[in-house]
């Protein structure tokens, strides 16, 4: 007789669902017999610039390496990045993705009878997480879509661990300011582990959003996740990292993996630091990007979360999930939300021009059919 092994696992992995990436576009390709050329993919919040060619350049010089294991201490990447932010390269934590961070965090300081706080409508690895930890999950309900950070505070009890927020946040791209992470931060007792989930920061440059780097020095119970994958257009090689005190990192040194960071990650992070051109272009592209979303979306007569992201989530006023299958018959593909608590929106990566115009061209089309 065979063992039901879900049973067997932890209670609070039971729970889980499992994270629910976007579409992609050769799997839409073989289901609906068209070109992958002729798809387009808004799905994932990935830069539509693609890769800099200065860390193209830099990986293929680093290909006759493959057969070595990685820096396992990330030594070139963590010096960078200390200058960069003029911390202790002890501060430095590198993550497979910034999803590791946040997976390290709940694995050194979640378990079974601790609790994890997070806003409702927030990044979906937070429940998975705190669930795969055997921790509970302490959901915040939202305030206009954004963190109710009072509300988060006053939840905390003698067993939460972990308060993850992300500013701004996705799916909703919405932010808080920096007064707001004052007195947040002043409210939060100092053995709470506050992560500050900032994977679209680049893009809020020059804006109303706190630099979450700035408050490391007074708070020693902050840890700041930033990552390469959006601004830096490095989705597919997984490298982030956290900058926190040096006893956080410490600890979380203790749980990663000994290679979590693979070699060309290493060199293509170091690689895009460098080139400023690049960051400059990509935030340029995704503000003017960003408007025209906006725009296409205010003649449509369509109301939306504004978003200080390289995305947006746009709100039909019902049910979204007819409006997704229809524009994926168009060969568009977006991101269903309706896992965030949030079925009347799907939320569109902001592309380059022409994507985001053949997005805005099958969206009218679908809407004047239903
Ligand atoms: C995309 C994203 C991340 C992390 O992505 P990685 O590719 O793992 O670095 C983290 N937090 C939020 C809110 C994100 O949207």
């Amino acid at each position: 007789m065979s063992c039901n092994f879900l049973a067997l696992a932890l209670p609070s992995i039971q729970e889980l669902s499992p994270y629910v990436p976007g579409k992609p576009v050769d799997e839409l390709a073989r289901e609906l017999g068209l070109n992958a050329a002729d798809i387009v993919k808004l799905a994932s919040n990935e830069n539509p610039l693609g890769p800099s060619p200065k860390v193209v350049e830099a990986i293929s010089q680093a290909l006759p390496e493959l057969t070595r294991y990685p820096d396992g201490s990330g030594f070139a990447l963590k010096q960078k990045l200390a200058e960069h932010y003029a911390v202790d390269p002890a501060q430095i934590t590198l993550g497979n993705g910034s999803n590791d961070i946040l997976e390290l965090v709940a694995r050194a300081w979640l378990a079974p009878g601790r609790n994890a706080i997070f806003s409702e409508h927030a990044f979906a690895v937070y429940p998975i997480a705190t669930l795969a930890s055997g921790a509970e999950c302490r959901q915040i309900p939202a305030k206009n879509y954004g963190h109710d950070l009072e509300a988060m505070a006053a939840a905390i009890d003698s067993n939460t661990r972990v308060i993850f927020i992300a500013n701004p946040n996705n799916p909703t791209g919405t932010w808080f300011s920096q007064a707001a992470l004052n007195a947040f931060l002043s409210a939060v007792p100092d053995d709470v582990l506050v992560v500050l989930d900032e994977a679209y920061i680049e893009y809020a440059a020059d804006s109303d959003l706190p630099d979450g780097m700035a408050y490391l020095s007074r708070y020693a119970n902050l840890l700041v996740s930033r990552t390469f994958s959006k601004a830096y257009g490095l989705a597919a090689l997984r490298v982030g990292y956290a900058v926190s005190s040096k006893q956080v990192a410490e600890v979380l040194n203790r749980v990663r993996q000994p290679f979590n960071v693979n070699s060309l990650a290493l060199v293509a992070a170091c690689a895009a630091l460098d080139d400023k051109e690049y960051l400059e272009r990509s935030r340029l592209s995704n503000s003017q990007g960003m408007q025209q979303l906006e725009e296409g979306f205010k003649q449509l007569g369509l109301s939306w979360l504004p978003s200080r992201g390289n995305f947006i989530a746009v709100d039909f006023k019902r049910d979204a999930a007819p409006i997704n299958r229809a524009l994926l018959e168009q060969g568009v593909i977006v991101r269903p939300v309706a896992g965030y608590a949030m079925p009347t929106f799907l939320r569109v990566s902001i592309g380059t021009q022409a994507e985001n115009q053949r997005f805005l061209d099958a969206l009218t089309h679908v809407l004047k059919q239903a």
